[in-house]
């Protein structure tokens, strides 16, 4: 690590269209593209973590190469975490080329590197190949590495506490684009640079950018490669991969139909409908009381505990009251309540909520019987919350760009 101020790694213009051509912009509250604005968003070249082992053999017959070499590529890929043609040296030099041009495109280039926790948080914001901005945060732990990835550029849901939010949904990132985030940072553990920490990583947590449930197919495509044992993916436990949703209930149900022993984190931020419709826009069609129900549905088919995420917002949403009424709906649930401090986002007129009154929320629903923890907020000097360092790179002449006080503490990870 140095003490270098904060490093722009690549200068490069975004490679492929930007702009309004290749933007699909969708109305908040949205949880699809608009129809016109599909057609327009510019797909990904296609890379191996796309398909399936299956479609990956096909796709190397198709490229005039022996099938056997899908599996050496995915192994390469998947199992040793390599992804730079010379060092595969069990495939011929000239299949190689073939090869990796076919079927391991470069998908996602780092714009900046940020790390701070003496390297233990990293975070790193993406170029993705039409010029979209996504990001994903690394955590190191004694006991785990976890990544949080990006599902969408952008976010069409419009939670006004939320910088991912603001900007409205670019559009909904490939398979291989959400993948690629993780067997990235994959490769970073087992490089051991992250300090204190197992030299594998180990959790995901889909909490970066986007609705993950708003862009279903591809986001359990990318969980099947995730869990499914090398060469086919990664290899990870269904149980260390938290799906986090505003609540959209017929994607929940979906999810509870999968047989999958995901962890379901709901992001429920107010107990009542009241707020909830102000904080939580897609609440104005699926009440709190349905968002509930499809969670504890979720637990039922599962058996797994709910995370009940609250982000606790000054004189907003932590009143004594509105813990007590959460209580009273989780109390004897399969579920925990999950305090996140508000992040403020540029020029919000939010704030997180002062340690005394955070201490008393959480009194009162441990009262009521509902385990309850505050998360760390780790990260937050290098933008650690959902969308907030792409917020500030998508505006930089504003005040809160990378140069501001925001930065301070930031270091350029190397
Ligand atoms: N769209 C999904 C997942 C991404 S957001 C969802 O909303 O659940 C991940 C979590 O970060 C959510 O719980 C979200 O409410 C929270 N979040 C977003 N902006 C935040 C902020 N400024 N401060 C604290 N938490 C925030
Ligand atoms: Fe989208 Fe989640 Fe942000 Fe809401 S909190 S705008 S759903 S990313």
């Amino acid at each position: 690590m140095t003490t270098l101020p904060i490093l722009e790694l690549t200068a490069a213009p975004p490679a492929g269209p930007r702009g309004d051509a290749g933007v699909a912009h969708v109305a908040r509250g949205s949880a699809e593209p608009a129809a016109g604005a599909r057609h327009r968003a510019a797909l990904p070249p296609r890379h191996l973590a796309d398909l399936d082992l299956i479609g990956r053999r096909a796709a190397v017959a198709a490229l005039g190469e022996r099938e056997f070499r899908a599996a050496q590529l995915s192994h390469h890929y998947f199992g040793r975490l390599v992804r730079d043609p010379a060092q595969m040296t069990d495939v011929p030099v000239a299949a190689r080329d073939r090869l990796t041009e076919g079927l391991l495109p470069n998908l996602l280039t780092p714009v900046r590197k940020l790390a701070c926790d003496g390297g233990a948080t990293r975070k790193t914001l993406w170029r993705l190949h039409d010029g979209s901005l996504v990001e994903s945060v690394l955590m190191g732990y004694p006991d785990r590495i976890t990544i949080c990835v990006s599902s969408q550029a952008g976010c069409g849901m419009g939670c006004p506490f939320c910088a991912t939010g603001q900007a409205g949904l670019t559009r909904n990132l490939s398979t291989a684009e959400i993948v690629d985030q993780v067997v990235w940072f994959a490769g970073v553990a087992a490089s051991g640079a992250v300090p204190h920490s197992p030299a594998r990583l180990s959790h995901v947590v889909f909490m970066g950018m986007g609705e993950p449930l708003a862009n279903y197919p591809r986001v359990m495509q990318a969980i099947r490669r995730l869990i499914a044992p090398p060469p086919e993916g990664l290899g990870l436990s269904q149980r260390h991969i938290t799906v986090s949703t505003v609540g959209l209930v017929p994607a929940m149900q979906r999810l509870a139909d999968e047989d999958l022993a995901l962890t379901l984190a709901l992001s429920l931020h107010a107990p009542d409908d009241d707020l909830r419709d102000e904080l939580v826009p897609v609440n104005q069609r699926w009440k709190v009381a349905d968002v509930l129900q499809a969670a504890w549905d979720y637990a039922a088919r599962t058996g797994r505990r709910v995370s009940i995420e609250y982000a606790l917002i000054r004189d907003v949403n932590d009143q004594a009251w509105r813990a007590d009424l959460l209580g009273r709906l989780l109390t004897g649930r399969l579920a925990h309540v999950n305090l996140i401090p508000l992040n403020p986002t540029p020029g919000s007129r939010w704030d997180a909520s002062p340690k005394p009154v955070e201490r008393e929320f959480v009194r009162r629903l441990r009262a009521a019987g509902v385990p309850t923890t505050v998360r760390d907020t780790r990260g937050r000097e290098i933008d650690g919350a959902c969308g907030q360092l792409a917020a500030s790179e998508i505006e930089p002449g504003s005040t809160t760009g990378l140069a501001s006080s925001r930065g301070r503490g930031r270091k350029a990870e190397q």
